[in-house]
Formats: structure tokens, sequence, C-alpha cells
């Protein structure tokens, strides 16, 4: 063969490789845009048919009651709403007109059916929200969601890092698992959920005066009056604590006389929401506590753990030097010390350690007593009734996932994790505290 004509060989091989080439390559991305579009056809489908079910058991014989009052009373049907929709355009909805915003939202599945919400997405946010910022153009790009992630933080009322934060972790992190979950997670949240209310400042549960803080309140506050006179004491109840007091009233005294106490826990909030005087957020030991660590970091404030089985104090310690470098952990020791004999003792190694905040976890109502006890003579500014808190962050002890938290199912999960321990507290802790509001509510006079 010449040369010439193996060149002109190589020359038509050569097209015929790269037209080869370029057809698959074309075909390739034929397929990733259908497969794309039937990605989105199917999920279309499925909403359709998600949504179409409570549209017709619930929102088709709602409206049916509803156009009857409106014969009776006249008072319309339905009222508009203007929110956000889809690329950031003005989208108009309509809602039953009802009080409880829960009952409104029952339409919504219409929207759903006509494809101008998602069944889960981002939140319903007024048009014209002034509160806008930079990159929520991106978060736009996304429907709004009969169910979604901030409804079901702000519900489930465990500290939270804003709304701009949980709507991008939504987008960041979804997927067709976590929609699902996102719907079953959203059920207990109506539960929960309170509707825009004036919170009040303070909320009395069994003469016990919560201060009804959200978190970031809380820890300023706390962080902020510490070093003032004798040390301020912050204590946690949870509905075992209040079963405790009630068979204790020595507790109740030491309650009482806390600088702050604190609401821990789901059942709590369904005690005050009883009571018709909701709370603003959880705020319990272990979720203040890493805000605490960043602010005492900040500030330079140095920490004392006194409290926990030998050891677990220390590999506490040694976390937090992981976790927050620049704090100082100023002493450890663990809660298990002859408490008559060697009080005293444990007091001074705690001064003579120059400790701002002091941590005491020996479980309620001990810790709380301890802390009655020699408050006047520990020279800290800042004294925190802990709990469990230690074998936590030591990683002792597993905590909840944050999913059943969301729920308020963290008591099952530490359930789960000591069976013969805790049934007791909640299996019969739990309606016993409920038993107890309801009495509290309907049959203590003058209170
Ligand atoms: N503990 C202690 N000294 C005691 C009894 C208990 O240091 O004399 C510790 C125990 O090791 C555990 C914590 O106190 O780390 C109690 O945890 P628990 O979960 O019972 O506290 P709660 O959350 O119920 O207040």
């Amino acid at each position: 063969m010449t040369s010439k004509r193996f060149a002109e060989i190589n020359r038509l091989e050569s097209k015929f490789t790269r037209s080869r080439y370029r057809f698959l390559a074309g075909l390739r991305r034929l397929s990733f845009i259908l497969l794309f579009h039937l990605t989105v056809f199917l999920y279309r489908i499925f909403e359709i048919v998600a949504a179409f079910m409570p549209f017709v058991i619930i929102s088709l014989p709602l409206a049916a009651c509803l156009a009857f009052r409106k014969l009776l009373t006249g008072v319309p049907v339905f009222k508009q709403s203007r929110i956000y929709g889809k690329g950031g355009g003005e989208l108009v909805i309509k809602l039953f007109n009802l009080s409880s915003s829960f009952h409104q939202k029952l339409f919504l599945f219409y929207h759903v059916i006509r494809g101008e919400l998602a069944i889960t997405g981002l939140s319903l946010r007024e048009y014209g929200d002034k509160n806008l910022v930079l990159g929520d153009g991106y978060l736009l790009a996304n429907k709004p969601g009969i169910f979604n992630l901030w409804y079901v933080r702000e519900s489930s009322k465990i500290a939270h890092e804003g709304k701009q934060a949980i709507e991008w972790e939504y987008v960041f992190r979804r997927n067709f698992i976590s929609d699902l979950m996102l719907m079953l997670k959203s059920l207990p949240a109506y539960f929960y959920h309170e509707d825009d209310i004036d919170f009040a400042v303070e909320v009395n549960l069994f003469d016990i005066i919560f201060k009804n803080y959200a978190m970031g309140e809380a820890v300023e506050e706390v962080m902020q009056s510490r070093g003032q006179g004798d040390p301020k004491t912050v204590y946690y109840v949870n509905p075992d604590c209040f079963n405790k007091m009630f068979a204790d009233h020595d507790y109740f005294n030491v309650l009482q006389q806390g600088d702050y106490v604190f609401p821990d826990g789901i059942g709590v909030h369904v005690g005050c929401k009883i009571l018709r005087t909701p709370l603003k957020e959880n705020i319990n030991g272990t979720d203040m506590f890493p805000f605490v660590c960043r602010m005492a970091e900040q500030q330079g404030f140095s920490l004392y753990l006194l409290g926990g089985k030998p050891g677990v104090a220390d590999k506490m310690g040694q976390r937090l030097q992981r976790d927050y470098p620049a704090l100082e952990v100023a002493g450890v020791m663990n809660g298990y010390f002859d408490q008559e004999l060697e009080s005293r003792e444990v007091v001074e190694k705690i001064n003579s350690s120059g400790a701002d905040l002091l941590f005491v976890a020996f479980g309620a109502p001990l810790q709380e007593k301890w802390i009655a006890a020699h408050k006047q003579s520990l020279q800290v500014g800042t004294i925190f009734g802990v709990g469990g808190l230690f074998d936590f962050v030591s990683g002792n002890i597993k905590r909840a996932p944050r999913w059943m938290r969301e729920i308020g199912m963290e008591w099952f999960y530490r359930f789960t994790r000591e069976p013969g321990r805790m049934w007791k507290r909640y299996f019969v802790g739990n309606p016993l505290f409920i038993l107890r509001v309801l009495r509290w509510k309907y049959f203590s006079f003058g209170k």
C-alpha cells in the first residue's frame, strides 16, 4: 500500500471514529436528559397521587362544610395568601377561612395537584418578605412545600441555626428518602406546633417559674449574669424531675431558689401547652452546652467538670480540648465521692482551680441539692446542674439521632439504651406527669 493510500485510510478511519464518538456522546446526553425528565415526571405523578387522596378525603368534605357555613352566615370559604412561588415569583394560594393555621392549610393539597406547591419543599414565605438575603435567589429556585424542614425544626422546639441555614440544609441534603422522612417527621410536628402567638415572659408550672427563652436568649442572659455576687445557678427540669419534686419538698425548695430554671424535653412542652402557656424552646443542658463552650472559648472563661463515673469527666475534658482548642478546662473530678465527708475538699479543689463555670453532673435531684448546699462556698461565676451531659459528651452514652429529637422521641431512644433504669421514668413517669398537669390545671385553686 502506498503511503498516500495509507494516509487516506487513516483520515477516513479517524473521521469515522470521531463521528462515532460524537454520536455516542450525544446519545449519552440525550439519555441523561430523558432520565432527568422521566424522574421529574415520576416525581410529579407521585406528588399528584399523594396529594389527591387527602384532597378528596379531607379538603373536599371540609370545603363542603364551609360552603354550608357560608350559606348560613355569609363567611367566605377561603381566604388568600401571597407567598413566594418557584423561581421567586408571586404565588397566590387559597387557604380555608379558619382560625387555626393547621386547619387553614388543609386546602393546600389542591395547589400540589396544580403543581404550584410541592408536598415537601421550602417553607411558605410571605411574598414581599423584607428578610430576603443574598442566596435566597438560589433557594427560591425550589418550590415551597406543604411539609418543610423549617416547620419541623420550629415545632420540635429543639435549638436550631435559624431559618436560612435550615432551608439550605434542606436543599443540599434533599433526596427521595429524606423527603419521605420529612413527611413522617411533619406529622408529630403538626401536633407540637404553636401558631404565631405572644409567648409569656415567664411560665409557671407547679409553682416553678421557667424563663421562657429561645436558646440564644437563654445563653446570653446566663453568661452575662455570671460573676455578680454569689454564683448563679442553672437547673433544667424534665417530667421526671417534676415527679421527683412531688415526693421531695427539699428539691422543690431548691428549684424555687434557682436563678435560672429551664424546661427540658417534650413532656414539659406538652404540659405547658395543656396549661395554654406554651414555651418558646426546649432549653436542656445538652443542647445548651455547645453554645456555652463557644462563648466561654471567646470570652476566656474556664470550666470545671464535676460528676460522672471515674474517667468520664477526663474523657469529656479531652474531647472539649479537641473540639474547642481555646477553651480552658480548669479541672475534672468524678461524681462518686462521700458527699458528707469529702464535699469540703471538693469545693476547695474547685476554688483553687480558678474555674469560672462549674458543671455538676450527679443526676437530679442530687446535683441540685449539692449545688444549693455549697454555692455560697464556691468561688465560681455560674453553676450548671447537667444530669447525663457528661455521659453524652464523653461518648459514654450515645445521644438520640437528630430525627428522633425532631419528632419528640428522644425519651424513647434513652429507654432503648437503658431499659432497666428508664422504663419506669418514661412509661409510668410521663403519663403521671401529664395527669398531674391536668390536675394542676383544673383542680389547683389559687395557684
Ligand atoms: N452520678 C454521679 N454521682 C452519683 C450518682 C450519679 O456522678 O452519686 C452520675 C452518673 O454517673 C451519671 C449522672 O450522674 O453520669 C446521672 O445521669 P442521669 O442520666 O441519671 O441524669 P438525669 O439526666 O436523669 O438528671
